[in-house]
């Protein structure tokens, strides 16, 4: 029975999609869990489906460690494309873009999002609005950003990020004048490998920031990109 349930497809294939519309319970362990938990999947016949994780505790069942399903879990919806600079992956929190991953591999691109989000359940969405917005953007990165973002990191990368959306398109920086413009001219490194952590590739344009020397110095997403970007907006 439980083997042909749909439900029991979601957890095989640990839909996330799934996550928060039903838990279930594995009677040989005693514990419960969400759709997309990473557990080795249980034997149908030892599975039972609850509608909420209060149910699946009222019935006995113990909140599984790893996939804590009794702790809220943020969704993150994705949706991936090619666009002018190559794969592009748009994430999306309840709060604005988590990320803008450039790349040549979807499957690399997916990755990394997950390596990044360890804890929040990650749906494919590919009706994401907020893609060709992303897309167009990587066509023209002069453009407006009209995207809400979201981006995660410390204070000190999130100042470093803030003073990187102050760059006008076609301008660039230096990393000492973009250390001076945070008012912390000594840290240049840091500032440095700030612009490298930034996860929201192109709307916060760190692709604007060259060596003291005026040479293009390297770039999360490849040279080529960042070469890409800079031809694009000297144009514009
Ligand atoms: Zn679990």
């Amino acid at each position: 029975m439980i083997a042909n349930d749909p439900r029991w497809a979601q957890v095989l294939a640990r839909d996330a999609g799934a996550d928060g519309s039903f838990y279930y319970s594995v009677r040989t362990s005693g514990v419960y869990c969400r759709p997309s938990c990473a557990a080795r999947p249980a034997r149908p016949e030892n599975v039972a489906f609850h509608p909420t994780a209060a149910d699946a505790e009222k019935a006995g069942f113990r909140p599984c460690k790893r996939c804590r399903p009794d702790q809220p879990r943020e969704v993150i919806r994705y949706c991936l494309g090619p666009t002018a600079l190559g794969q592009l992956l748009v994430a999306q929190s309840l709060d604005g873009i988590c990320a803008l991953l450039l790349g040549d591999d979807a499957a690399v691109l997916k990755a990394d999002l997950a390596h990044r989000f360890p804890k929040a359940g990650l749906v494919e969405d590919g009706a994401l609005a907020a893609f060709p917005k992303a897309a167009a953007l990587m066509a023209d990165p002069s453009a407006k950003v009209d995207l809400p973002l979201d981006p995660r990191g410390t204070e000190f990368q999130r100042s470093v990020w803030n003073a990187l959306c102050g760059i006008p398109a076609g301008q660039t920086v230096s990393y000492a004048e973009l250390a001076g413009r945070i008012g912390k001219p000594d840290a240049v490194r840091a500032v440095a490998s700030a612009c490298g952590a930034n996860p929201i590739a192109v709307a916060i344009p760190c692709h604007r920031v060259l060596r003291g020397d005026g040479a293009l110095s390297g770039y999360r997403w490849g040279v080529a990109r960042k070469q890409q970007l800079l031809a694009a907006e000297a144009r514009a």
